[in-house]
């Protein structure tokens, strides 16, 4: 027995520090876990799920059109913003709940309150005169959004927290940033009926996926009425009585309702006396970890966003199921960063793992072969839609294998979880093409595409 209230103590209650700490307790430790807000952390609470409800609100005026084409008469659709808020808040309560019970149900304390470091083993809950010690402390805090502090009239934008919250649907939105974010509310707003344009400082949205991921989701999401404007940023926000007015680098001035700006995250660090305890942060402001997920602190461990590794929940519930291993299995694990497969629930949306092509030029040695095709999916054949789905494989030449698999379209996001596995895996393209397809789906063309578009060098970025 030590000295110690507990052997681990966790700060956040996110989906990363939820799962170490279950696991933990499971053992037989003493855990305690400290959650400010309402346990589930940034993907149950203001991200990936209510995020995807929104995403499936919006679908649906586009299945209308397409049911239109199929022969259905739809009367004029309407949408009640606050009865759909108010059903995503219920669901949204129910699955924060059920964390809560996970934890009671593992062994695991929750304590509710902001937690900051007194030391390396001392823990305390601001506002309640309480300190914990521990033996370990995990730190799991995640991340919050970033705006550009100095941009005149930013406090007029909203980010993506309270993009969940908003009390009336806007006629006009504009949103900033060119991320995943970006780009999902971008589709989520436009499918709603908002008049919505999205402004990026790059040359197109999505920097670091595909390029011709990037090229066909630009141009697929204007079909569904996103307006993009690339190449530019704010110079100022003005706020009016009809409401903001978004002063452009380009002399442009563009008034909306909403102004959201979805510029990035930033690890959630802030007064948690790190230094207190002798936690190191990185350049960028991370916890500094190893590849053990442990900082510079002995007893102290960091997984999930607050690190910036790979900002993703189930890699941050894989980080946590390492740390267990490591620290209470006497099983040291590392978490394996490669071949993560990532969905952009953008209208289309987008699914993709491994290598982009520029990537794999750079890494094989030997070149690339690429196989890409486009097509109208068979769902849109009556509708007069011209959308049109992109498949892409990447090819090592030396090694045939697949290293890269990049998919816009429905159900990109379901299909990419499985080539995932081949991707993973290390199949060869022979091996790809062995496997009989499924017909008729659109995720056949995985497996049925002969000849690569383009075996050699392009000059594609
Ligand atoms: P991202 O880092 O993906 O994108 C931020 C965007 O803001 C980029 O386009 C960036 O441009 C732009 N930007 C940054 N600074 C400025 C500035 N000063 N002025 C104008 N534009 C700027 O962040 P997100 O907020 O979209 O998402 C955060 C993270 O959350 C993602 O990286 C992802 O890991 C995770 N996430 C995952 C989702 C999923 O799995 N489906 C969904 C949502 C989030 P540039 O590219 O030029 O730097």
């Amino acid at each position: 027995m030590t000295a110690y209230d507990y052997d681990l103590f966790v700060i956040g209650a996110g989906s990363g520090g939820v799962r170490a700490a279950r696991l933990a307790a499971l053992d037989g430790k003493r855990v305690a876990v400290a959650e400010e807000h309402r346990t589930g952390g940034t993907c149950v609470i203001r991200g990936c799920v209510p995020k995807k409800f929104m995403v499936m609100a919006s679908d649906f005026a586009h299945q209308f059109q397409i049911a239109e084409g199929y022969g259905w008469t739809v009367p004029e659709p309407t949408f009640d913003w606050p009865r759909f808020i108010e059903a995503k808040d219920v669901e949204i309560a129910r699955l924060s709940g059920i964390y809560a019970a996970n934890l009671g149900k593992a062994g695991a304390e929750l304590i509710h309150g902001r937690a900051v470091l007194k030391d390396a083993h001392t823990v305390e809950i601001v506002g309640k005169d309480r300190t914990y010690t521990a033996e370990r402390i995990l730190i799991a805090t995640g991340g919050r959004p970033w705006v550009p502090p100095r941009l005149p009239g930013v406090e007029h934008a909203i980010t993506s927290e309270q993009a969940f919250h908003l009390p009336e649907l806007p006629k006009r939105i504009l949103i900033a940033g060119g991320g995943y974010i970006a780009v999902e509310f971008a589709g989520i707003f436009a499918g709603l009926g908002v008049e919505t344009t999205l402004i990026y400082r790059g040359p197109n949205i999505l920097r670091g996926f595909d390029d011709d991921v990037r090229a066909h989701l630009a141009a697929e999401i204007e079909k569904r009425g996103v307006k993009v404007i690339l190449g530019c940023q704010h110079d100022r926000l003005e706020k009016k009585a009809t409401g903001v007015v978004n002063h452009l680098e380009n002399g442009m001035a563009l008034e909306t309702d909403v102004v959201m700006f979805a510029t990035g995250r930033i690890p959630y660090v802030k007064d948690l006396g790190l230094e207190t305890a002798g936690v190191e942060l990185t350049d960028d402001g991370a916890v500094k970890v190893d590849e053990f997920s442990r900082t510079t602190a002995e007893n102290i461990w960091a997984i999930g966003d607050v690190t910036d590794r790979m900002n993703l929940t189930p890699v941050a519930i894989r980080e946590a199921v390492a740390f267990h291993s490591t620290v209470f299995r006497d099983r040291p694990m590392k978490f394996d960063y490669e071949a993560v497969a990532t969905a952009v629930f953008s209208q289309p949306p987008v699914g993709t793992v491994g290598l982009s092509e520029a990537e794999a030029r750079r890494a094989c040695g030997g070149g690339v072969d690429v196989y890409m095709t486009r097509f109208r999916p068979m769902k849109y054949a009556f509708t007069g839609s011209d959308e049109r789905m992109l498949m892409k494989l990447v090819v090592d030449k030396e090694s045939r294998r697949v290293v890269g698999v990049h998919i816009v379209g429905p159900d990109a996001p379901e299909i990419i979880q499985v080539a995932a596995i081949a991707v993973k895996a290390g199949l060869t393209k022979a091996q790809w093409d062995a496997t009989c397809a499924v017909h008729p789906t659109v995720a056949e063309e995985l497996v049925t595409m002969r000849e690569p578009v383009r075996p050699q060098e392009t000059t594609l970025g």
